[in-house]
């Protein structure tokens, strides 16, 4: 199966059992300061897996886009990239474990058609001290299931990966329990756990490549071992408990599903799993690698793979809206942009890399997700001189190496020549050493020193930022975000309909807010936009919302975002008199019940700063001050 008839065979089997189809969430959160990526299929819905009632029901499925920062390092193997699709299905107080384990199980082996012989699983193993039982639940129904196929299910206790490595793995195993790598809440193992918190047992699904073992990741290997034999290819996590204040974990009322799946694991499996890049979303590109450097994958696994994914990574994250800078979002795609960029020289690719690439990107993810490709020349525009740029410090930095190397080279001058010019360490010490220039035996302490330096730099960037995007509601972020549909409404009466939203990002210091017009704003219409946000505040116009069937909430007139896919049902937030509206869009809110609350404490909308953000894309920034 390709990509594609995986991806939609997915999403039409949870229909097929009852599930709505919603729409992915972008790359880059909206509306939510806590994070900087979307990085899982879980993280968008948490307010419903915490209990907010979802406007598609209790049964909703996706795909979704998601970028890993943390993963930058793994890759280079066999199954991490940056940047990919987590099929997600989701159970908000319905069905739980006795349907989502056949049901998964059923599209792996059923509609997929993955050898059931190659597939093994693990589940959590319980914890005595704090009195959370095994989950023998789970298990019993895996047993059935590999069972009912004819296959010898024996179980295996590693509790952790230690154990794991040191006791190894026997014949007839399929059923692994582990205790950390099992457990599943927002801040981890159950003993960070505040009292109100859920949690609870997940089960995993790993994939059997058949090669051999590397003893360098432990003794013996076992289904969480690193060393490249296992692909996890699915995860279901079951949030099945409370913790109660006296430090235990009670059974919750409605338990939820939250089941995620790597699309490109999936379809790796497919084809035998040894190695992700050979599927239809990333072989393509390095076949061009191939061609463009005249040398074969074979001889460059590593750097192609690399190459590959931050490329494919850099297009759609500028899809999606972002531009390359020095802070948050924009630092990482300028990252993974230079890196890229530095690897393809390495291998002798002088120029175009966006040229060429960024438009085989596109094409791959036009289907699913249209609104990617929708700015497409601006956005190859924005990546090629970016690329263009670099390509020129790159040089120059060749002619700096030269009066650098003549000083020697110490671990600071090493990580200089990385951060600045993207040379790599290695480089620099193996050109010092063709020169005869000495390089000191530890400099490899002083350059990670720096580097450690230089990381603690980037987590400040994206400081309180929680991983798992605890979708932090403050008061103060939900006036910006009700101030922004104020604006956006005010902006099309001032600036003409042709105004679509391109992206919202908001603080608790700020909203901003970024959309298509071809010229800068005068003072006037600055200041025109301004008294209209704050007459509406004036107003305090009341804030409703309704759930709808999408059609309906389209046909009322609401906007939606551009070239947005929206599931079954939508909430459309209307602002003021529902027969005379002021503003109306599909949205899931939050936002406050009156406008007149952004006017608190004698507050007043100002816009601060009006400037270009990309060719054709305006970008505001505004308070409430
Ligand atoms: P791994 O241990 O392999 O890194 P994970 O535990 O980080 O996986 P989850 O956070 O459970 O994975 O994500 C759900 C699913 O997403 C995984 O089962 C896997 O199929 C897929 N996945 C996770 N990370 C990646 C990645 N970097 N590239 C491709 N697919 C991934
Ligand atoms: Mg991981």
């Amino acid at each position: 199966m390709t990509t594609a008839e995986i991806r939609t065979a997915y999403l039409d089997f949870f229909v097929k059992n009852g599930h709505k189809v919603i729409p992915r969430a972008r790359i880059v959160p909206d509306n939510d300061p806590t994070t900087l990526f979307t990085g899982s299929g879980m993280q968008p819905l948490m307010p419903y897996l915490l209990g907010e009632k979802h406007p598609a029901g209790t049964r909703v499925t996706d795909t979704q886009t998601v970028f890993r920062a943390d993963d930058i390092d793994e890759i280079g193997d066999n199954r991490h990239t940056t940047f990919f699709e987590m099929l997600g299905n989701w159970s908000f107080g319905d069905y739980f474990k006795k349907e989502q384990i056949p049901w998964f199980w059923e599209f792996l082996t059923e509609i997929v058609k993955l050898d059931p012989k190659k597939l093994y699983v693990t589940c959590y193993s319980g914890d005595e001290k704090l009195e959370i039982p095994k989950d023998t639940e789970s298990a019993e129904i895996w047993k059935k299931l590999f069972e009912a196929k004819g296959i010898e299910v024996q179980e295996a206790d590693m509790k952790t990966e230690v154990e794991g490595y040191k006791i190894g793995m026997k014949d007839g195993q399929r059923i692994f329990y582990y205790r950390d790598k099992n457990w599943w809440s927002r801040v981890g193992e159950p003993d960070n756990m505040p009292a109100g918190e859920p949690g609870g047992p997940d089960t995993e699904v790993f994939f059997d490549t058949g090669a051999e073992h590397n003893k360098n990741y432990g003794e013996h290997c076992h289904p969480n071992c690193d060393c490249g034999r296992w692909i996890e290819v699915g995860n279901s996590v079951f949030m099945q408990y409370i913790k109660n204040d006296k430090g235990g974990f009670d059974e919750l009322p409605n338990k939820n599903v939250d089941f995620g799946g790597g699309l490109e694991r999936i379809a790796s499996a497919s084809i035998g799993g040894h190695d992700m890049f050979k599927i239809d979303l990333l072989w393509p590109i390095i076949e061009k690698l191939q061609e463009m450097s005249g040398k074969k994958y074979e001889d460059h696994v590593e750097a192609k793979r690399i190459i590959a994914d931050h490329l494919r990574a850099a297009v759609f994250m500028a899809g999606d809206g972002v531009t390359p800078s020095n802070k948050t979002q924009g630092y990482i795609l300028r990252r993974l942009l230079r890196r890229a960029i530095r690897q393809g020289h390495e291998l002798g690719i002088e120029d175009g890399l966006f040229r060429v690439v960024a438009p085989m990107v596109m094409d791959m993810y036009r289907e699913p997700f249209p609104e990617v490709a929708k700015d497409e020349k601006i956005v190859i525009s924005v990546l090629e001189k970016e690329e263009k740029l670099f390509r020129q410090t790159l040089r120059k930095g060749l002619r700096e190496f030269e009066k650098i190397i003549k000083k020697g080279l110490d671990g600071k001058t090493i990580f200089t020549l990385f951060d600045t010019y993207g040379f790599p360490p290695e480089l620099s010490v193996e050109e010092a050493k063709k020169r005869s220039i000495g390089v000191p035996e530890n400099w490899q302490k002083d350059y990670e020193a720096e580097l450690e330096k230089q990381r603690e730099r980037s987590r400040t960037a994206a400081a309180g930022m929680f991983k798992g995007g605890l979708a932090e509601h403050s008061k103060q972020t939900i006036k910006y975000h009700t101030a922004t549909h104020l604006m956006y409404k005010a902006l099309r009466l001032v600036l003409g309909d042709h105004v679509e939203q391109r992206g919202s990002n908001i603080t608790s210091e700020r909203l901003r807010f970024d959309f298509n017009h071809p010229q800068k704003m005068t003072d006037e219409e600055i200041k025109k936009v301004e008294n209209i946000v704050n007459e509406q505040i004036d107003k305090d116009l009341t804030v409703t919302w309704k759930e709808m069937p999408t059609k309906e909430g389209l046909a009322t007139g609401a906007r939606g975002h551009f070239g947005e896919k929206y599931g079954d049902t939508v909430k459309v937030y209307i602002m003021g008199p529902e027969d005379n509206p002021y503003t109306m869009e599909l949205c899931g809110g939050p936002h406050v019940e009156h406008t007149g609350i952004l006017g608190e404490d004698g507050k007043h909308f100002k816009i601060i700063k009006e400037e270009s953000s990309a060719a054709g894309i305006r970008r505001i920034k505004a308070v409430l001050g």
